[in-house]
This record gives C-alpha cells, structure tokens and sequence, in this order.
C-alpha cells in the first residue's frame, strides 16, 4: 500500500502567488474511520512533522486494515523556516494574526494566518473525520501527555464523551486545558476548540519539547508519539497492535482519568530558579518544587505544589520573575 502525496494552495492575499501545505494520504480499499494528523501548527514545534513520517512508514510496511489517516505535516511552513510560533503578518488584534492556533476557523479573506487556517479547516471538515490529533510540543523539560479541550456544554456531551474515550485510548496522562474564560475564548479559536464546535473529537497530544533555544524533534519523543497514533489506530482495528513502551512510565493512577491542568503558583519575585522537582514526579500538596534565588545565593521564594499533582514540565529558563510561568501540573 502506497501513500498518496500531493500539495494544497493558500493564495496569498494579493493572489500574486500562492502558498502549499503538503498533505498525505493513506486510504485502505475497505471503508471505516478517517483519522487526520497535523503538525507544526507552531511553526517551532517541529516533532510532529516526524512523527507524522514515522507514522506514514509503518503503515507502508504494515497494512491499513481500514478507513483513511490524512495528515498535514507541517501546518505553519512560515513559522517554520523562520523557527517561530506564529506567522509576524498582518493585524495585530487579538493574538489571532500570528498565533495559526488561534486563527481557527480561518478566513478566507482574513490575514495569512486566518487564510491558512480557513484552508486547513476546511479540507478537514470535507473528509467528513472521525477524529483529529493535533501534534504540538512543549516545554523540554516536559513529560508527553494529552490534553482535551474543556467541557463545552451540554450540547456537546456527546462529542465530549466520545473524544474522552478516545483520549484515554492513547495511554499518555489526559489533562483539561485550563478553564478560565480567556483561555476557553481563546480556545475556541484554536484548530481542536474550532472542530469540537463543529462536534469533531480532537485532541492535542503535547509530546516532547521545544523552545526558544531548541527545537529539535528528539528520537525518544518520536517513538513515544508513533506509540501513542499507533495504539490509538489499533483501538479503532484499523491496524495490526504493535507491542512497544512508552519511554515515559505512565503510573495506573492516571489510567481513565481526565486531570485538570494548572500553572500556579506563578513566581512572584525575580532571580535564579532552581528546579527541585522534575517532569513525571509525583508531588504532594505544599512539596517545593523550585527555589528562587537572588544573585548573592539566598532563597527569595519557595514554589510548592498548591495539591496533590503530576509534575508535567518545568521551564526552560532559570529566569524567574514576578508572574512568571515556571511549571505545569495535572492535579489529581
Ligand atoms: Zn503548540
């Protein structure tokens, strides 16, 4: 079985010339599940992209028992080549000219950003999915894990409940995304808060890390990711199982369970951190976590754990200042 690779135009918003965005395909002569897999969204987020290879090569050597997997390798070529998050084009309202994801469900008379997107979403959205796993990468210092967008409502329950299934199908931790009402606004305008509103399971797997020193898709990552796709492939009998580990132990703890993710607290003095607690620990509630130092050695701050949690990263700087974003948890 060979896949099928072709090309698909963004015309610019001058239509003087037009932008691809590489898509492939893999189809199986009977018909079931349509799953897509996109990358690079966040044009520095590069580990999709190859986990998105990997995925392609093994489903060359092994067969598509059935159904479809489409995949948009690399969302955001601009972010790419310049190693940035977004697209620096356009207006500046909202986040949504730079941020690819947060330009969903696009525009097609909108900024490049919100062009690309209305192209994305719309290819999407014809192949009629059964579900869409959004590659990104976080911190470096990070263990992989999936994250659901939050509960949107009793009109979605349905679509909730299936993508929750399909969530705990993947074996990594599931975390709710943050709650409060900016995020969720935002949210909506991201590629997986965008198709849930359409009633479309999406997920984002978070898998191995990048950041403004690097961005490097990393070997231990993509064989994590190609596990987590192909598991999930395998739950829905559209390929034969593979046995393989994660390289990222999941304790049973985590097993069937949605955990709400956190970023408090925030540092509130500036200095030196250092990290007392690394990504996969568990940690209980008041266990520090890192240490601000000032420059002379003496401890300004102590972070602790507000609750029981699963450490899921740290960040990638030992520069702390107030309001700063030093690690994440899935709380218990
Ligand atoms: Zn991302």
């Amino acid at each position: 079985m060979k896949p099928k690779y072709s090309f698909i135009n963004i015309l610019t918003g001058s239509d003087l010339s037009t932008r691809r965005l590489a898509l492939m395909e893999m189809k199986s002569p009977k018909a079931g599940p349509v799953i897509w897999l996109t990358g690079a969204v966040h044009g520095d987020e590069v580990g999709g992209i190859i986990i998105i290879q990997e995925v392609f090569k093994r489903l060359q050597k092994y067969k598509l028992l059935k159904g479809s997997v489409y995949a948009l390798p690399l969302m955001n070529p601009i972010g790419f080549e310049t190693v940035t998050r977004g697209l620096v084009i356009g207006r500046d309202d909202f986040n949504r000219s730079f941020d690819l994801n947060r330009s969903f469900p696009g525009d097609k008379y909108g900024t490049l950003a919100e062009r690309i997107a209305f192209t994305i979403f719309n290819k999407i959205l014809k192949s009629k999915p059964t579900l869409v796993l959004d590659l990104h990468n976080d911190w470096v210092n990070s263990i992989p894990h999936t994250l659901m967008d939050p509960y949107p409502g009793v009109k979605y329950k349905a679509v909730y409940e299936t993508t929750k299934n399909y969530a705990f199908n993947i074996g990594l931790p599931v975390i709710n995304e943050l709650e409060e009402r900016e995020a969720v606004l935002e949210l909506k305008h991201s590629l997986s808060g965008a198709l849930l509103a359409r009633k479309i399971p999406t997920l984002t797997l978070e898998i191995g890390g990048a950041s403004p020193v690097s961005s490097i898709a990393k070997e231990k990552d993509v064989a994590d990711g190609v596990k987590a796709i192909w598991d999930l492939l395998t739950s829905l009998n559209m390929v034969q199982l593979i046995k393989q580990d994660f390289n990222y132990k999941q304790p049973d703890i985590f097993k069937n369970r949605i955990l709400k993710y956190s970023h408090q607290p925030d540092a509130s003095t500036s200095g030196i951190v250092v990290y007392v607690a690394k990504p996969g620990d568990l940690v209980k509630k008041g266990q520090p976590v890192a240490k601000i130092y000032n420059v002379f050695g003496k401890v300004q701050e102590t972070l602790c754990a507000q609750k029981d949690s699963l450490l899921l990263g740290h960040s990638d700087f030992s520069v702390a200042f107030p309001g700063a974003d030093l690690v994440s948890f899935g709380i218990l």
